[in-house]
């Protein structure tokens, strides 16, 4: 292709949001960064419920006013349906100042790229990262221009793989493995005209989405699975995480993926409600198949890894665009550190690996059904990662933990450092039963947000 060079400082794969963070920052730094995409953008990807410490990692890469501009949904925090009980957690309580978002993941991560591209990065789109050289004192990369554009190869310092579940690099060198007790399969869809729910257990009509701002809904399905409800700008997200002992029943509701999501969904319990009137989007089915793995090694000699591409578990923290923020920028701060004091490069990868692994380890257990833990060792490397976490993060996590009856994962962490902030929480509600919103929405309706954030 035209234009890419045959040499550049660092190269990053993928322009998901781990791959344009780092551009961003390396590229703001002055370094000579060449970020190599497959899809052009804006590319359809899920993971459209944000939590609120995102803004802190926009602001660094300049991007906060462009995604105020972009005018998405803002989200109020969590409502749990789970195993009878409804519980509700708002954000605000937490004392977050800005709120977090649902957002359309195609338009969200187009921003980033193109603000990367802004502070410098050379963003090539349509070229497949195919295979990484690391013998050597440099990286080679060879690439594919997609739609006939030809082969090609880059040399660089350093490179970052954020290619998420392609994972370029952990796949070639066998940098990771399945993870044991996470074996899940997801299927989702877009729903026009959906209900959504509100604070207060409100169930609102979807042209209210920005007086009444929504929660993001989760379902518990049996003992394993659940079921999401996202209402975004355009259109609402639904979509279930099924174990493997739920996907036979899946596969018995209707002749395709399509009218099989339709049913499943029209049959978990408060979901269906608010899809009684909902048209689906056609076409907008997509699924995915065992997706969560553990890393085996995260960085070495020139290469890190960010983002999907290290790691994956059941998103149902919700964490994983903020797990690509944080791995994405610490791999910018490291081999920054590492290209301005090369003979300490090893010493900035081990402390990049340590404390990675711990983040991971820690979102890892959290999101686990409660006492299937196969890898007892992991406790002692996430009590570090909580321990770094601030009284407000710590209590969040347990309130997540707590509306989807998962707490008892914390619990071996409080026994090894009982300062931590995993056993009582007050932020969050029960609900007896949610209610219709009347015509519009009353006076004193606590929306779940202070009024001038109604206008991020
Ligand atoms: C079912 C499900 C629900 C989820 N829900 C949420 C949620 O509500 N909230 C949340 O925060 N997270 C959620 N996630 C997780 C979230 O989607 C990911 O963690 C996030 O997208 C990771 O960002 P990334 O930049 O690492 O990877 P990606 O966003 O996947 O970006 C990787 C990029 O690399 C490109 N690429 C791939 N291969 C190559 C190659 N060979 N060469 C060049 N480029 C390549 C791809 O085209 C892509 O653009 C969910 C995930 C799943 C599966």
């Amino acid at each position: 292709m035209q234009g890419i060079p045959t040499t550049a400082d660092v190269v990053v794969i993928g322009g998901g949001p781990a791959g344009s963070s780092a551009a961003n920052l390396l590229a703001q730094k002055g370094y000579e960064v060449v970020l190599l995409e497959k899809a052009r953008h804006p590319r359809l990807t899920v993971g459209e419920s944000l939590i609120p410490h995102f803004w802190k990692y926009l602001d660094e890469l300049g991007a906060t006013e462009d995604i105020r501009q972009a005018g998405f949904i803002v989200k109020t925090g969590g409502t749990a349906i789970w195993r009878g009980r409804i519980r509700q957690l708002a954000l605000k309580s937490f004392g977050y100042d800005r709120p977090p978002l649902h957002v359309e993941r195609g338009e969200f991560d187009h921003i980033l790229l193109r603000v990367a591209q802004r502070q410098g990065a050379q963003v090539f789109e349509r070229v497949a990262a195919r295979k990484v050289h690391l013998e050597g004192p440099y990286v080679r990369l060879s690439y594919e221009v997609l739609d006939g554009g030809g082969d090609g190869e880059i040399r660089c310092r350093y490179v970052i793989d954020a290619s998420g579940q392609s994972a370029v690099l952990a796949n070639q060198f066998g940098f990771r493995e399945f993870d044991r007790d996470l074996r899940f399969m997801s299927i989702w869809g877009y729903f026009e005209d959906s209900d959504y729910v509100a604070q207060g257990g409100l169930i609102c009509p979807w042209s209210m989405r920005r007086e009444v701002p929504p929660t993001t809904v989760q379902a518990g399905i049996g003992e394993w699975g659940w079921c999401w409800h996202i209402a975004q700008k355009d259109s609402s997200s639904v979509g279930l995480v099924l174990a493997p002992s739920q996907q036979a029943e899946f596969k018995t509701l209707g002749k395709n993926l399509e009218q099989r999501l339709i049913e499943y969904c029209r049959r978990v319990p408060v979901v269906g409600d608010l899809l009684k009137d909902a048209r689906f989007v056609p076409d907008s089915v997509y699924g995915i198949r065992d997706f969560a793995y553990r890393p085996t090694q995260l960085a070495g000699d020139r290469w890190y890894l960010a983002g999907d591409a290290a790691a994956f578990v059941d998103p149902i923290n919700s964490a994983g665009v903020l797990t690509a923020f944080y791995t994405g920028s610490f791999a910018a701060m490291s081999v920054d550190s590492s290209l301005r004091n090369p003979a300490r490069r090893e010493y900035f990868a081990t402390v990049f690996r340590e404390l990675v692994r711990q983040r991971l380890t820690l979102f890892r257990l959290s999101a686990l059904p409660e006492g299937v833990n196969s890898y007892p060792e992991d406790y002692p490397i996430a009590v570090r990662a909580a321990q770094l976490d601030s009284a407000r993060e710590q209590e969040l996590l347990l309130a997540q933990t707590k509306i989807t009856d998962r707490p008892g994962n914390l619990a071996p962490l409080y026994a090894l450092d009982n300062r931590l902030g995993f056993t009582e929480s007050d932020k969050y509600k029960e609900v007896a039963q949610l209610t219709r919103i009347v015509a519009e929405a009353p006076e004193n309706l606590d929306r779940g947000i202070d009024e001038p954030q109604l206008t991020v």
